[in-house]
């Protein structure tokens, strides 16, 4: 009995996501075509997903929502005991590609150019199979909800080059990001949508669109996660 016990604690304790919401008040990462920072997108997104994984029987852990967290080795320490790291952002494009306009009167770039999202992987995390394998899991349960890889970050410009690891699926290499290469359990990173396309920042903000990339991601993990006990 008391094996049994043991063994049913480890199964739960092998799903536990540590949701990362991507940068903090003091740099608050890109901004959007119409000035709202990335920062606040992730919150909202990342809460979603925490909500989604529960759904799905899987633990979750938020880390940096109180926009506080301003080193990223603190959030790899916040994640200690979880088994799988998943960071959220929100993308943008790079500098010679943004335009200037208005908007409510207040000078902002946007770039129309780009959209959809990217998964991001490093060959440097000591899991990287099962980051992959995790990566390109919610990139299909993306994909399978309607969803499209941005794919210019394989584009052969200076701040982009960054291989693909599943271009099916939107993955790619990014060895050197910080909390993907230091994390010690799989990590993925998730840019969600490039908010500095108007188009799609208005779907960013929707709370439908919200709820269907958070369904999607957590599908994806609960499909790759072990020890799935449904
Ligand atoms: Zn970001």
């Amino acid at each position: 009995m008391i094996v049994l016990l043991l063994a049913a604690c480890a199964t739960v304790q092998a799903r536990t996501v540590a949701i990362d919401v991507g940068h903090f008040d003091e740099e608050p990462g890109t901004t959007s075509a119409r000035g709202r920072v990335e920062l606040e997108f992730n919150r909202e997104l990342a809460l979603e997903i925490e909500s989604a994984a529960r759904g799905r029987g899987l633990g979750s852990m938020l880390i940096g929502a109180d926009g506080r967290m301003t080193l990223l080795s603190h959030r790899i320490t916040a994640a200690k005991g979880a088994d799988f790291f998943l960071s959220v952002h929100h993308d943008s494009a790079q500098p010679q590609f943004l335009q200037a306009w208005k908007y409510e009167g207040v000078p902002r770039l946007f770039s129309d150019q780009f959209a959809g999202y990217s998964l991001f992987v490093s060959r440097k995390n000591p899991r990287r199979g099962p980051s992959l394998a995790c990566a390109s899991a919610i990139g299909a349960e993306l994909r399978r909800a309607g969803f499209a890889p941005s794919l210019y970050h394989a584009d052969p410009i200076p701040g982009e080059s960054k291989p693909f690891a599943d271009r099916v699926n939107g993955v790619h290499y990014y060895d050197n990001l910080v909390v993907l290469r230091s994390a010690r359990v799989p990590a993925v990173l998730l840019e969600a949508g490039v908010i500095v396309n108007r188009e799609e920042e208005t779907r960013m903000l929707s709370a439908d669109t919200r709820r269907r990339i958070a369904a999607a991601v957590a599908d994806g993990l609960d499909r790759c996660m072990p020890g799935r006990i449904r």
